[in-house]
């Protein structure tokens, strides 16, 4: 598109047309393995084995790319594999440093994976700027890599990207954000500054609960797109057809989708901040949230649909919220156009960091006031 145009539009028509054989307004799935070459050997049209690349693929990342802001994207079999493509990135004796507070699945793998490969890993506070200088300043090795996720899993800690941004170039590591919980809608990192934009796109950007998937999205550094490129065919973990095709029809409605959630969100914080059984809760569009004032700077487009409340009364208690609950389903994973509710300290188990009466909500797209009222009835 020549036109710079809003974000509901580029959802719908980012790298989609009618298709030009047919005139399908649905884009068709290509399940081919394999590409034609011409009576000269050569591949005039681009695809040759479809580990390298399928045309859902290509319409998937250049999407993709076009909604974060960045040269181009690599879309993985799941969020977790996008991880693993920017972690080879290290070589042995670099330095990872990453955030303390985080979706466990990364942290363990950070951990797993930095000991076999060599490299180190510095878990920190990254809402203590001098502690991440220090850090960032200290030790022989080079810091390859400074991780962020922000708002975090499940505290919906806020830190502030811009800030980290100068910090991490300033040590000359590439500063990486995580960007499931905010979604392009919430929150542009790429305006920060921040080289490499990660999805676990199982969440919202698939939106509907039935696709398994990650992306990697690069700012401005066509070499660095062309290593990640690489290891999607190495390792063969590039996202299959069906899936690219499956998210590429839920980006359609992405925004529609967390605008509402970021909506329904708001107002079930507000609910529960006021309810006697509820000790506390987190989201970063309450003005008594300690990231309150750099979610305003930061997450323009909202404050996204993820909350966690700590209920009254312990684990039990907490445990009997989510019991009663009818319209929130008792279930892991996040993003989806219905609600979920989750004990987070069962799920994550030893180590967790989530308090045992800490229950993560994921707001879906629900009437609010039914939703309310679900609690309403589940809080007693
Ligand atoms: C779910 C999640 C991941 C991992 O993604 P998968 O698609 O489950 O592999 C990474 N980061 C965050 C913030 C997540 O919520």
């Amino acid at each position: 598109m020549s036109e710079p145009a809003g974000l509901n539009t580029l959802c719908v028509h980012a790298a989609h047309a009618p298709e030009a054989a047919t005139g399908a307004v649905a884009a068709p799935i290509h399940l081919s393995t394999t590409f034609e070459r011409d009576a000269d050997g050569e591949y005039p049209r681009g695809y040759r084995y479809s580990r390298e690349g399928t045309p859902n693929r290509t319409a998937l990342e250049a999407c993709l790319a076009q909604l974060e802001g960045g040269v181009g994207a690599a879309a993985f079999a799941s969020g977790l594999a996008a991880n693993m493509a920017v972690l080879e990135l290290l070589a042995a004796g670099d330095r990872l440093i990453a955030s303390q507070e985080g979706y466990y699945g990364s942290l363990r793998q950070f951990s797993v994976f930095a000991e076999r490969r060599g490299a180190r890993i510095e878990f920190v506070d990254l809402a203590d700027a001098a502690r991440v200088e220090a850090v960032l300043k200290g030790g022989t090795a080079r810091p390859r890599l400074l991780w962020i996720e922000t708002p975090t899993n499940p505290l919906l800690n806020v830190v502030d990207l811009p800030a980290l941004v100068e910090l991490g170039h300033r040590a000359g590591a590439l500063v990486v954000c995580d960007n499931t919980f905010a979604t392009p809608v919430c929150q542009r990192p790429f305006e920060s500054g921040v080289d490499l934009i990660i999805h676990s796109g199982t969440k919202y950007l698939g939106g509907h609960s039935d696709v398994l998937a990650g992306v990697v999205a690069v700012r401005e550094d066509a070499a660095l797109l062309g290593r990640l490129q690489e290891w999607q065919r190495m390792a063969g973990a590039a996202l299959a057809p069906f899936d690219c095709w499956l998210l590429r029809r839920s980006l359609a409605t992405l925004a529609l989708r967390v605008r509402a959630q970021c909506a329904g969100a708001a107002k079930v914080a507000a609910f529960l901040a006021r309810h006697p059984a509820v000790e506390r809760v987190f989201y970063p569009g309450l003005r008594e949230h300690p990231g309150h004032t750099i979610a305003l700077r930061q997450m323009r487009g909202g404050f996204g649909g993820m909350l966690s409340v700590c209920v009254a009364g312990g684990r039990e208690a907490a445990l009997r919220v989510a019991a009663r609950t009818r319209l929130f389903t008792r279930a892991t994973s996040l993003g989806g156009v219905e609600s979920l509710i989750e004990h987070r300290a069962s799920i994550e188990g030893p180590g967790t960091r989530a308090p045992e009466n800490l229950l993560r909500l994921s707001v879906g797209i629900e009437e609010p006031e039914d939703l309310i009222a679900d609690l309403t009835q589940a809080l007693g």
